[in-house]
C-alpha cells in the first residue's frame, strides 16, 4: 500500500518534516501561525471536528500514517489524534520534545493551573508572561502594585498595568537580557516548551537569579511511536 500522511503541525519541527513530504502527503495546521506557500506536499488548515471528525478525514483521505509534531501542550489535538489513529486502525507516531531541566542554582517554581499561578506570584511584582494569550482573558484581575509584560505572537491590547509585546522567535540572549532590564522583570513565567528558540530567557533569569513559574506539561497519550529527536524521526520516514 502506498503511505500518505496526515502530519499534524504546531512546533518549528513540524515545519522540517513537512519539507521532506511529497505531494501524496498532508501537512495539517490548526490555523493560528504563518501557512507556508513553497512546500511540495499539500497543506490543510483548520480543525476536523473533533477525534471523530479527525477519523473521518483519516479514513476519506486514505491516509495510512498519522505523524503529530503539535505543540507539547497543545494536549486536546494529541488526544484526538491518539484516539482517531486507533479508530481508524492506523500507526500514530509522535514527536514530543523534551521538557527544559533545571540547572544547579536555577529557582523553579511548576504550578498546575491558572489558579495556582496567581498564588504563586503574589510576592512579586513586575511578572513576565510568556505563556501565550492566557493572561489576557485575566487583564481586569491583576491586582495593585503589579505590573504584567505579556509576550504574545500576535499584537493585543494590555491595560494600564499590562503592557502587550509582540514577538516571535527565536530569541537572542542580549535581546531577552535588555527586555527584562527594560521592564525591571522579578519573576519569570513559562510553559516548559523545551524549544531552544525560547530557551535564552531561562538563562537570562538564571543571571539574575530570578525564579520561574513553570505551568505543569500535560499529560499526553501513548503512540505506537515517540521521538524525542526529529532526525531520528527523519529518519524512520526515509
Ligand atoms: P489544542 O487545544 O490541543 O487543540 C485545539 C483544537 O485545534 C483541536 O481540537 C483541533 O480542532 C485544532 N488543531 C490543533 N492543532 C491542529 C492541527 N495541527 N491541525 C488541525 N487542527 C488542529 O491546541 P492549542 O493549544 O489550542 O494549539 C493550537 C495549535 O497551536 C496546535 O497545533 C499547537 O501545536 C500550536 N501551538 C500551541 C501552543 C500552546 O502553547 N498550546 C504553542 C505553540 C503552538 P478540531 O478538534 O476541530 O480538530
Amino acid at each position: 500500500m502506498t503511505r500518505r500522511i496526515l502530519l499534524l503541525g504546531g512546533v518549528t519541527e513540524a515545519l522540517a518534516i513537512a519539507r521532506t513530504l511529497g505531494p501524496e502527503h498532508v501537512y495539517s495546521l490548526a490555523g493560528i501561525g504563518r501557512v507556508p506557500q513553497d512546500l511540495q506536499c499539500q497543506v490543510r488548515v483548520g480543525g476536523y471536528g473533533g477525534a471523530e471528525g479527525l477519523a473521518n478525514y483519516l479514513r476519506e483521505a486514505g491516509i495510512t500514517l498519522l505523524i503529530d509534531a503539535t505543540h507539547p501542550y497543545a494536549a486536546q489535538i494529541s488526544r484526538n489524534a491518539a484516539a482517531a489513529a486507533q479508530a481508524v486502525g492506523i500507526p500514530c507516531w509522535a514527536l514530543r520534545r523534551p521538557a527544559w531541566q533545571a540547572q544547579p542554582g536555577d529557582d523553579w517554581r511548576e504550578v498546575a493551573d491558572w489558579a495556582e499561578l496567581v498564588e504563586a506570584l503574589k510576592p512579586f511584582k513586575r511578572p513576565l508572561f510568556t505563556l501565550g494569550r492566557e493572561p489576557l482573558q485575566h487583564l481586569e484581575e491583576i491586582p495593585p502594585g503589579q505590573f504584567w509584560t505579556l509576550r504574545a505572537l500576535e499584537a493585543c491590547q494590555g491595560n494600564e498595568q499590562c503592557e502587550v509585546i509582540a514577538a516571535r522567535g527565536p530569541f537572542h540572549i542580549d535581546d531577552e537580557r535588555r527586555l527584562f532590564e527594560r521592564r525591571q522583570i522579578d519573576v519569570l513565567v513559562s510553559k516548559n516548551s523545551g524549544s531552544v528558540a525560547t530557551e535564552p530567557k531561562l538563562d537570562v533569569a538564571h543571571e539574575l537569579g530570578l525564579p520561574v513559574l513553570i505551568l505543569k506539561r500535560p499529560a499526553l497519550p501513548l503512540t505506537d511511536q515517540t521521538f524525542t529527536e526529529l532526525n531520528a524521526l527523519l529518519e524512520c520516514l526515509s
